[in-house]
């Protein structure tokens, strides 16, 4: 891993357990940091309430999204809880080579991939203090049924085992204390490893 900060732009990938709380780490960033650029991702998901497209997601169909991945245009791409997801990546080298830094939100296979592709990124597992945490968290939000819930949280067992891939690790236990460690991270002064929960 290079540091970043001090040469160039650099892509990041943050990963974890659906409800750890990525995106709420991730948009307390952007506030700081209006300079990072967020992928947006392809997914043939359907969309939640309230989400756009084109903001939270590319929402494609199945036939779409394959041609998308047919024709090079994904980054990378993965199957996750039975949907199709990938990141496109002009956007991305668009936004690298305008001198910006990048974040990708993507699942522990994305971040292997582009690890193995773009062997400089630097990856970030998000982590929730605990699964009991994670549970009420995911069900707080109050996006999934039952059935995603139980697949998400079984998802959660095995994403954690893999959190020794990554370079860095946030417990997002208080959310500033989060937000204020992934700039850190951003910032390429942050050179422990984590988890750091103070
Ligand atoms: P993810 O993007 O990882 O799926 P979200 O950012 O949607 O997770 O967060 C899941 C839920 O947990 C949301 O309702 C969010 O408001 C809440 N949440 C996020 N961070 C914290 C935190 N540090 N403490 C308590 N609740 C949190
Ligand atoms: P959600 O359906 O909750 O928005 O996302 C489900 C999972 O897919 C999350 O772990 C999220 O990080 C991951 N994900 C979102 N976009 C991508 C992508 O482009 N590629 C990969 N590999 N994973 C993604």
């Amino acid at each position: 891993m290079s540091l970043p900060g001090a040469d160039g732009p650099h892509l990041f990938v943050v990963s974890g357990p659906s409800g750890a709380g990525k995106g709420t780490v991730v948009r307390g960033v952007l506030g700081q940091r209006p300079d990072v650029w967020l992928s947006v991702s392809a997914t043939t998901r359907p969309a939640r309430p309230g989400e756009r497209h084109g903001i939270d997601y590319r929402f494609v169909s199945v036939p779409e999204f394959r041609a998308m991945r047919e024709r090079g245009d994904l980054l990378e791409s993965a199957e996750v809880y039975g949907n199709h997801y990938g990141t496109p990546r002009q956007p991305v080298d668009r936004a690298l080579a305008q001198g910006r830094d990048v974040i990708c939100e993507l699942d522990v296979q994305g971040a292997v991939s582009v690890k193995r592709a773009r062997p400089q990124a630097v990856l970030v597992f998000v982590e929730p203090p605990s699964l009991d945490d994670l549970f009420l968290r995911l069900r707080g939000r109050g996006t999934e049924d039952p059935p995603s819930l139980t697949k998400r949280m079984k998802a959660a067992y095995e994403e954690v085992k893999n959190k020794g891939l990554y370079d860095h690790i946030v417990v997002n236990d208080a959310i500033d204390k989060a937000v204020e460690r992934l700039l850190l991270i951003l910032d390429g002064t942050e050179t422990r490893k984590g988890p750091h929960t103070q």
